[in-house]
């Protein structure tokens, strides 16, 4: 088969690669009707997180199972699932505590590689949630968005301690921030404050339930929530970048006894301990696990309360990659949606 494959900084392909095959009798095999690129393929793609051999690329996926190992007993062909980007078995003490993102058996799909028409899911009983019918084409990117980017931003709010009547500030623009402010509203958040420059982002978190945007950063942008906020701060802030600056700006906006939820892949974060210790604010975060979210997430979708596939703003066939990569890197799409 064809897939995604970063070869070094700026140079993705698609080209010929290994298909998949069942290698442990617990994995699945699944065809992608489309799989897509996360704003965390850009840090290799960027070569910020150094490539040192051909790496196929992708960790966001949904399909029709195809094959089943030996082990599976509960996920059966012909079944539409939707997973995350950890692999988890569901049933070990972290799992069960819901961290199923730190599993003792977590694997990660970017060893695997979904930007590709076929994958194999490890663990696959664990890892596959299955929705209740054959969802009709125009869901699929919303099942899609459940897969990362939304269960992301769902552990985010979460992590954030989104209450209802809260305000929630949002640092971060890309699809995990705008889906934070769709997850803050569905958690009842009164006021949703969505920290963006870029118009068309603005209007996308007004449309998920934004009721202000603050369009300037770092200091100017603290300043600008503290102003909103009687000078207290955000009750709960989403951070979805993963800079020294987003970090920073998301601690310095939430109120002393408020809670910071982060999510952004953190590249160079250092936390300044008497800052910190003064801040008085809650901090947590990580890799989400989103397996613990899907089920709920899965249903908003399928009975159309939520429509989070709308950060997909250009799909384009997976031949055109490239191009895809290309788009998200300067920040003319959102995120793309590829159609092997
Ligand atoms: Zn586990």
């Amino acid at each position: 088969m064809k897939g995604a494959v970063l070869y070094g900084p700026r140079d993705i392909r698609y080209v010929e690669r290994e298909g998949p095959t069942i290698i442990e009798p617990t994995d699945a095999i699944i065809r992608l009707p489309a799989t897509c690129i996360c704003g965390s393929d850009l840090w290799p793609y960027r070569g910020i997180d150094p490539v040192t051999q051909p790496t196929p690329m992708g960790h966001e996926y949904v399909g029709i199972v195809e094959e089943v190992g030996s082990a599976v007993k509960n996920i059966k062909p012909g079944q539409f699932v939707v997973g995350s980007f950890f692999a988890s078995d569901n049933t070990c003490p972290i799992c069960q505590a819901g961290y199923q993102s730190r599993c003792v058996r977590a694997q990660v799909m970017t060893s695997i590689g979904t930007q590709a028409p076929l994958a194999r899911i490890p663990l696959a009983d664990g890892t596959l949630v299955a929705t209740p019918d054959l969802p009709s084409d125009d869901l699929i990117p919303s099942l899609l968005a459940t897969s990362d980017v939304l269960g992301t931003a769902w552990f985010a709010a979460d992590a954030a301690h989104v209450q209802p009547g809260a305000t929630v500030a949002v640092v971060g623009d890309g699809a995990v921030g705008l889906l934070g402010v769709l997850a803050a509203k569905q958690m009842g958040a009164e006021r949703i404050i969505a920290m963006s420059r870029h118009a068309p982002r603005q209007q996308l978190a007004r449309e998920f339930g934004a009721t202000d945007i603050v369009s300037e950063r770092g200091d100017e942008g603290v300043a600008r929530i503290k102003d909103l906020t009687d000078g207290l701060g955000a009750h709960s802030v989403i951070e979805a970048v993963g800079t020294q600056e987003s970090m920073l700006q998301a601690i310095r906006a939430t109120r002393p006894g408020g809670y910071v939820g982060y999510v952004g892949v953190s590249h160079g974060v250092q936390l300044p301990g008497e800052e910190l210790f003064f801040a008085e604010v809650h901090l947590f975060g990580g890799p989400a696990p989103v397996r613990r979210f899907l089920p709920h997430l899965i249903n908003l979708v399928c009975n159309r309360t939520i429509d989070p596939g709308k950060v997909f703003d250009l799909t384009l066939p997976l031949a055109q990659v490239a191009e895809g990569y290309r788009a998200m890197d300067e920040r003319r799409a959102i995120k793309v949606l590829l159609r092997p």
